[in-house]
């Protein structure tokens, strides 16, 4: 002390006598470099830094100022020299004036950053919202109140009238109030409030307050169905779950159609009971106006996050759910992240869908992080699905998931049968011309004569699928992407599906000038042309990305098929999925076997999902329904299988395949992906990336399988050469300890980018 006063101004603070009191912060940084790095609590902000805060802090030489996480904050341990951090630089500012996340959500967005090999910094950004990071919505105002002690001598002062007018506004006030609320009131100028502050009269305080209140629109109530047997022993067991306060992981497997939506409801119910929240995740797509109205008219405070919020109304969403004023949250993927402060239960619906995966850094799985969340906050997690992901199957299978089966409709309709059409014969007898063949066209007739709709199901786009030049073979294919394109004929435009690129449909040959260029391969546009012209007294609708650009526009064309203004409806797999028409009583599938030969491993489990789930739409009312799958591979297992609307069938003849080559769901396995503009150094790279995978795996003595490097199925995309690797173990920890070992050490070409995606959906 006696030091300190040879000093005007403070002493450097490690000189101080009480450097042990010194509290020291981590922080992460949303870009490169993402640190952590520690900083000094300068002692004016200690008690604003704190986890979950953003602060300003120097980077580098020319200390610039960057914004950072907070993630740690810890006081100086005493046995350290108290020199070792004599140089460390100190926090400049604080930027939140309360955390945006709790110690919960750092610790799951932690937990992310070491599985998805991802910066934790950069995990965090892309966890929070864009509308709550620059507090959209809201904006900073001074708010007004009246000294105490003024407050008590308003009428003895010396006042104008108008102060007197304007003190006794303020102070019969319950809470502090904005000029421009005092003006309306008063009906005064700006200029005597600002004349009661500088005599301190009236007293300031900054605020932040939200721009737009959230719109609730009403919804007509809906009632509970009493529930059928075998939902009653399904909630059983869910109530077991919810009221054990245990992570369980209840995986419910139920035919389209089975009550497992209502099943959900009553679990959320009881969660609600007591004063916990519930999270109800779908895929994008299914997050309709006809699923919101069902919770919203079962709950009272639901909110909805879907993708086209504004950063306003997300950031106001986030803001109620984190006061606790909402009792579900029902969204796509990143609701996951809702700042729910007492969850009670985590619902994933068609938890096998792949838009759970994000195909963006983080490459999160929405399904592991809400199991990982559910473990951390001990709650219960419901998977349901029709078509469940071979990976919850093999839990439920070992037992570390609890089987749930509604193995049968609500109401007892059965489900459709299903008729395979085998297009080799019909080729081969010259039956049919066209994508649609003569018992297909047979059932459409019978199906419209008697009153019913139909839906067709085509999984491409666009009119033809290939062009090329039967005289020099040449495939119009994307200069950016090395991939066939896709002739358009509205627009009389060939376009690249995977980069957009257009060009002009060639009339002739670009390459020889031959001019009997064939276009082939029949996409949903095509499709749509012959069925009108084989049903030209029929209306037909046709549903794609093409045909739905326009918000809203899906909604419309449901709701015109709903009314029976249209008869056929046709399209991709935007039809395939949880849509409930029971006027619809045939399904036909134009080609299962599109996407049959992907190299992909799990090729033929989409098919058999793809299948399954359109299958599903027919059947659900009095009149029945049938499907009619046409596939040039009638005896392939998974055709087989979702004809019988069998899952277990096709589990057991999958799983063993998958078992014998070591794949997903009974090894880990990490992809990664190196990109470059040009393919030598890009080559060159994913080899050295193999080649130290390859040694820290010996050194570890993990057993580990490598292939690759090599091109990717899609070898080019946006002008990029891509080069992956697969690598697959039974350890994942040690999977992800390789790829990080590799990481640390490979030099990177400045024009070579690469990624690790941990348990990849997608493997093109
Ligand atoms: P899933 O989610 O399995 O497709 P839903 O919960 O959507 O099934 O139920 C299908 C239809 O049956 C819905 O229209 C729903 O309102 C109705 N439903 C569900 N449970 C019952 C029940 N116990 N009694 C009568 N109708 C029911
Ligand atoms: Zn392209």
């Amino acid at each position: 002390m006696k030091q300190q006063n040879l000093f005007d101004t403070a002493p450097p603070p490690w000189e101080s006598d009480d450097a042990e009191d010194r509290m020291f912060a981590t922080v992460v940084l949303p870009e490169t470099p993402y640190g952590p790095y520690d900083y000094v609590i300068p002692p004016d902000l200690r008690d604003r830094v704190e986890p979950g805060r953003r602060v300003k802090v120097p980077l580098g030489h020319g200390n610039r100022s960057v914004v950072a996480y907070c993630v740690k904050v810890y006081a100086q341990n005493a046995s350290e020299p108290a020199e070792a951090r004599r140089n460390w630089k100190e926090i400049r500012a604080v930027l939140d004036t309360r955390p945006l996340l709790s110690g919960k959500m750092l610790r799951l967005t932690e937990w992310m950053s070491e599985y998805y090999l991802c910066p934790w910094g950069q995990v965090l950004e892309a966890v929070l919202p864009l509308g709550v990071r620059t507090q959209a919505g809201t904006r900073q105002v001074r708010l007004y109140s009246v000294d105490p002690a003024i407050a008590e001598q308003i009428e003895t002062l010396t006042l104008t009238p108008k102060q007197r007018q304007i003190l006794r506004h303020v102070a019969s006030s319950p809470q502090p109030l904005s000029i421009a609320d005092i003006r309306a009131a008063v009906g005064c100028a700006e200029q005597p409030i600002r004349n009661l502050e500088r005599k301190r009269m009236l007293v300031a305080q900054t605020e932040r307050i939200y721009r737009s209140k959230l719109e609730e629109k009403s919804v007509p109530r809906l009632d509970r169905h009493s529930l059928n047997e075998d939902q009653q022993r399904a909630l059983q067991s869910v109530m077991v779950a919810v009221h054990s306060q245990q992570p369980a992981v209840l995986l419910v497997h139920g035919v389209t159609g089975s009550g497992k939506t209502e099943l959900y409801m009553r679990a959320i119910d009881e969660v609600l009971h007591f004063g916990r929240q519930a999270i109800v995740l779908v895929p994008e797509i299914s997050l309709t106006p006809q699923t919101v109205a069902r919770f919203r008219g079962r709950f009272e405070r639901v909110a909805v996050l879907h993708s086209h919020l504004s950063p306003i109304e997300r950031n106001a969403h986030w803001q109620r759910i984190a006061a606790g004023e909402i009792q579900v949250v029902v969204g796509a993927r990143s609701a996951v992240f809702a700042p729910t402060p007492h969850l009670g239960l985590i619902v994933l619906d068609e938890e096998h869908d792949a838009s759970f995966k994000q195909d963006l850094v983080p490459r999160y799985h929405a399904r592991d992080v809400a199991l990982q969340r559910a473990r951390m906050d001990n709650v219960p997690v419901i998977l349901g699905s029709a078509t469940p992901a071979l990976e919850s199957w093999q839990r439920a299978c070992e037992g570390s998931y609890q089987l749930i089966e509604l193995p049968r409709r609500i109401l007892g309709f059965p489900l459709p049968d299903v008729g395979i059409i085998d297009l080799r014969t019909e080729t081969r007898n010259r039956y049919s011309s066209g994508s649609i063949s003569r018992p297909l066209r047979q059932a459409m007739q019978d199906s419209l004569r008697d009153g019913g709709q139909i839906i067709l199901l085509l999984n491409r786009r666009g009119y033809s699928t290939t062009i090329q030049c039967p005289a020099c073979g040449l495939v119009v294919k994307c200069p950016e992407c090395d991939l066939a394109l896709t002739h358009h004929r509205s627009e009389e435009i060939a376009v690249c599906h995977y980069c957009d690129h257009q060009r002009p449909s060639p009339p002739v040959c670009p390459d020889c000038g031959f001019d009997g260029i064939r276009y082939s391969g029949t996409g949903t546009e095509r499709l749509e042309a012959e069925v009108r012209r084989a049903f030209p007294d029929t209306s037909c609708l046709r549903m794609d990305s093409d045909s739905m650009r326009k918000p809203g526009s899906h909604e419309q064309a449901f709701q015109k098929f709903r009314d029976g203004e249209i008869q056929i409806l046709l399209g991709t797999q935007m039809i395939a999925k949880g849509l409930d028409f029971p006027n619809v009583t045939l399904v036909g599938v134009i080609n299962a076997d599109v996407a049959l030969h992907f190299p992909d491993f799990r090729a033929a489990e989409r098919v058999f999902q793809l299948v399954t789930q359109v299958a599903g739409r027919t059947g659900r009312g009095p009149r029945g329904g049938r499907v009619l799958v046409q596939t040039y591979s009638p005896d392939h297992p998974s055709i087989i299988a979702s004809s019988r609307h069998d899952f277990a069938r096709f589990a057991s003849v999958e799983l063993p395949i998958r078992r014998e080559h070591a794949y997903p769901p009974f090894a880990s396995m990490i992809r990664i992906i190196a990109r470059g503009e040009e393919e030598l150094p890009t080559e060159a790279f994913a080899q050295e990336f193999a080649g130290l995978m390859r040694s820290a795996a010996e050194e570890r003595k993990l057993e580990m399988r490598l292939l690759g490097p090599a091109p990717a199925p899609i070898a080019r995309l946006r002008g990029k050469f891509r080069f992956h690797i697969l690598a697959s173990s039974l350890n994942g920890a040690g999977l992800r300890e390789v790829v990080r070992a590799a990481a640390s050490k490979a030099v990177q070409p400045d024009n070579v980018l690469w990624v690790a995606d941990t348990d990849p959906i997608e493997m093109l």
